[in-house]
């Protein structure tokens, strides 16, 4: 089978042919890719082309595709039962891996998405303070709960507008819409309305407006105001835990959020998602406390092993230096590469996340990245792809490297690059 006619056969029966709309190649252009099977750092489509990847299914895959141990432990777990709707001993070992690696993190609660677990952490904030007004960034994304699908109005201190048809207005009337690494924002807001506020949510490494580091300043500041006016800070680590550092990016900024939400990595690429954080707040949640939250298939075992498994290989030694220096190998290589082609670009990374930007400087805030020119990005895109890799389908996703991509699949992937930017110049 071929892409387009597969493309062409799942629109017939999905709505733009795809589950998830990034997927769809919007963005980028062209036809998607239909993914038959993976293995360390490769995928191959349906036409058996093989690409080098580089989303790992969007942050998951970071011990490299189809891992030998970790697809061992869920054909073990799978052979023992799928799914039971009582409590297992994999879901203990799980909290305490969680809790171990993530040391904000007192108590946990797994559930099977990070949209499930924005949310929830959300309503544990509002539920905990008796408070209904929420801060969020813009270009930060968590999920697609109502109240998250939301971008800013005009003006500061103006609540947020719905960012998705069929979110009624009522529903995001109490979530405020900030600039991501404006400081001065933040104090203000919370010296007029500090007392109203339950929490704040933020990605503290954005990696869904592409790849922006919050500045060190930016969440210190929300720590102090968040702790000063009794409002909740919320982390969400769903793509940056265990991606940046294996302690997430709050142990590389040092700082200690309220709670934390966690999914991608932990699941290993099956559906595991966590919130957790102080166990007073925690405390409030059902059958404990007041605030409601639940899931069949939270905490099930086959994913609770890929899971473990992941989390036990992400501890080997030298795991992250590792990740690290390939990662930032591919940056500096992608950036040396434009610069000698001539063309206006750079790359950063940290961790095992990486950003491609068409601009002259590392862009720090969604005004900036907005900027960036998107039409390059979208030739380089299928000029790497035409040379066997797969980059994020969008100039505003960040990228992901996997312990599979050794220096023979840096250098490749070089090797592509020098090509796509000779061409990006001419
Ligand atoms: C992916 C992501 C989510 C949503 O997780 P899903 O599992 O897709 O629901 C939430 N927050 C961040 C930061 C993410 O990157």
């Amino acid at each position: 089978m071929r892409n387009t006619e597969l493309f062409d056969r799942a629109q017939l029966t999905t709505p733009g042919g795809v589950n998830s709309p990034v997927r769809a190649f919007r963005s980028v252009g062209g036809t998607p890719r239909f993914i038959k099977r993976a293995e360390g750092p490769y995928f191959w489509d349906a036409e058996d082309t093989r690409y080098i990847d580089y989303i790992g299914s969007w942050g998951p895959a970071i011990v490299g595709h189809a891992h030998p141990e970790v697809v061992q432990a869920v054909q073990t777990a799978a052979s023992m039962g799928l799914s039971f709707g009582a409590p297992t001993e994999g879901e203990i070992l799980m909290a305490e891996e969680i809790c171990k690696l993530v040391p904000s993190i007192e108590q946990v609660r797994l559930v099977s998405s990070g949209t499930e677990a924005t949310m929830s952490a959300l309503r544990l904030a509002r539920g905990a303070t008796g408070r209904d007004k929420i801060i969020k960034f813009e270009g930060c994304y968590h999920g697609h709960a109502d109240a998250l699908l939301v971008k800013a109005g005009s003006g500061l201190l103006t609540l947020g507008n719905p960012s998705s048809s069929g979110v009624p207005a009522d529903f995001t009337k109490h979530t405020l819409v900030l600039d991501y690494n404006n400081t001065q924002q933040l104090e203000d807001t919370f010296s007029s309305i500090g007392d109203q506020i339950a929490c704040i949510i933020v990605e503290p490494v954005a990696g869904n407006m592409n790849l922006i580091k919050a500045t060190p300043e930016f969440l210190q500041t929300m720590r102090r105001l968040c702790t000063q006016y009794g409002a909740i800070l919320i982390f969400d680590e769903v793509m940056c835990g265990f991606r940046v550092a294996l302690g997430g990016a709050q142990s590389l900024y040092n700082i200690k959020p309220d709670l934390t939400a966690l999914g991608k990595v932990i699941g290993g690429g099956l559906p595991v998602a966590a919130f957790g954080g102080r166990a007073d707040l925690m405390a409030h949640m059902a059958p404990l406390g007041g605030v409601y939250q639940a899931g069949t298939l939270s905490g099930n075992p086959v994913a609770v092993a890929a899971g473990l498994t992941t989390l036990k290989l992400i501890q080997a030694p030298g795991f992250y230096e590792n990740l690290g220096a390939q990662t930032s190998k591919l940056a500096q290589g992608m950036t040396a590469l434009a610069k000698q082609a001539g063309v206006s670009f750079c790359a950063d990374s940290i961790g095992g996340m990486f950003g491609l930007y068409f601009a002259n400087q590392v862009p720090s805030t969604f005004a900036a990245m907005m900027q960036t020119d998107k039409d390059q990005f979208n030739r380089l895109f299928h000029l790497m792809l035409d040379g066997g890799v797969y980059l994020a389908p969008s100039a505003f996703e960040a990228g992901f490297v996997s312990a599979q991509h050794d220096d023979a699949i840096i250098a490749a992937t070089r090797d592509v690059a020098r090509h796509a930017f000779a061409q990006l110049a001419a």
